[in-house]
């Protein structure tokens, strides 16, 4: 299990049943914890609404992809949870659950990330998706990675949120890769799937970034939303700006693709909300003026240690390795390699951490 340097990691495999039980069995005291919080979290939230939300979530899950619902009972049976607070655990709560008590108090989970990707469609190491991990802790979340062979569907590599079938970015043995950037919308769509949960979705369910485009047309967040970043082995890419209610696609220029924490489609800003404040908008604009400035340079070049040094990129403003501009830290940096089938990975900052290696060997 300790495969990895300081962070936990897992293998998953076979019937989604078998696969929750192994994950819950593997971090039971985990899963017992973080329901504990989650109960006290959801104190605060009234009952009704969200009974409605869990169910919301569960009939289209069960609907359109019922093995994570039976992952959910997999982990209640072998940490002994009401598989409801497992379901609980999963659902997109924030403006979408009537508050009880207003206003509630702030708690610990309400860190919220950003993200910068990066893709090159091709390289000296075929194409390349590079993804920073950003949020207000130094620490960063509980990080999981994982393989996961499940019967039916995609084998994966992909980062999740320990105590949650959610994900952050992946890639799977048909060479489609997967990231991700937190975009925020005023609109909602009640019947939708926690953003996370559509990371998960897309590695398991399709070969390519055509098929990930036709994903995503059809099934959409909750709440907020993701610039999500599509790359195949076949150096095919795209930009999904996805909201709850509509979406946009964006194409590499010149083999290069960047999104941030902002949206550029204009169907897309009309809706467009600036939830993490002027500082963090302006932070997100900067990063993407420095993706500009770095594509245009006449020495660039797309190859491995190019994505490397961006990586590790400290322009002021704008870095895109975080130390603190707007209260944003870079706790990990990933670079994804379809044709490979590998993931690489940093515990820190990629400035101060070398990148270590998940692949499906
Ligand atoms: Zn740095």
């Amino acid at each position: 299990m300790d495969r990895h340097r300081d962070l936990s990691w897992i293998q998953l495999r076979g019937s989604p049943k078998e696969i929750g039980r192994t994950y819950g069995k593997a971090f039971k005291q985990i899963f017992i914890a973080h329901s504990e919080a989650l109960r006290e979290r959801l104190k605060f939230y009234d009952s009704v609404s969200l009974e409605e939300a869990r169910l919301n979530q569960l009939e289209t899950l069960q609907k359109h992809f019922p093995y994570l619902a039976e992952e959910m009972n997999g982990i209640a049976e072998a940490t002994g949870l009401d598989p409801r607070i497992v379901q609980l655990a999963h659902v997109t709560i924030d403006r979408v659950v009537k508050e009880s008590i207003a206003p509630r108090p702030k708690l610990d989970g309400d860190q919220k990330n950003d993200c910068s990707n990066i893709i090159f469609t091709n390289s000296d190491r075929g194409p390349l998706l590079g993804k920073t991990l950003d949020g207000s802790s130094k620490n960063g979340p509980d990080r999981l990675m994982a393989k996961i062979s499940p019967k039916n569907g995609h084998g994966m590599l992909v980062m999740m949120y320990l105590g949650k079938l959610n994900a952050e970015t992946g890639v799977n043995e048909k060479g489609l890769a997967v990231g991700n950037s937190s975009i925020h919308f005023n609109s909602m769509n009640p019947r939708g799937i926690n953003r996370q949960l559509l990371i998960r979705l897309l590695l398991q369910e399709c070969a390519n970034t055509e098929e990930g485009i036709e994903f995503l047309k059809k099934y959409g967040p909750i709440n907020s939303g993701y610039n999500f970043m599509l790359l195949d082995k076949n150096g095919d890419a795209a930009n999904v700006e996805r909201s709850p209610t509509d979406y946009c696609i964006r194409r590499p220029r010149k083999g290069v693709l960047f999104c941030v924490n902002h949206c550029v489609c204009e169907n897309m800003t009309r809706d467009e909300r600036l939830a993490m404040g002027m500082e963090r908008h302006l932070n997100s604009k900067a990063r993407w003026a420095n993706f500009q400035n770095i594509a245009s340079r006449e020495d660039f070049e797309m190859a491995f240690e190019t994505m490397k040094n961006i990586l590790r990129n400290h322009a002021s403003p704008g870095g895109i390795c975080q130390h603190g501009f707007a209260g944003m830290y870079t706790s990990t940096s990933f670079i994804l390699i379809p044709l490979e089938g590998k993931m690489l990975f940093t515990v820190g900052s990629a400035c101060q951490s070398e990148f270590q290696v998940l692949s499906f060997d």
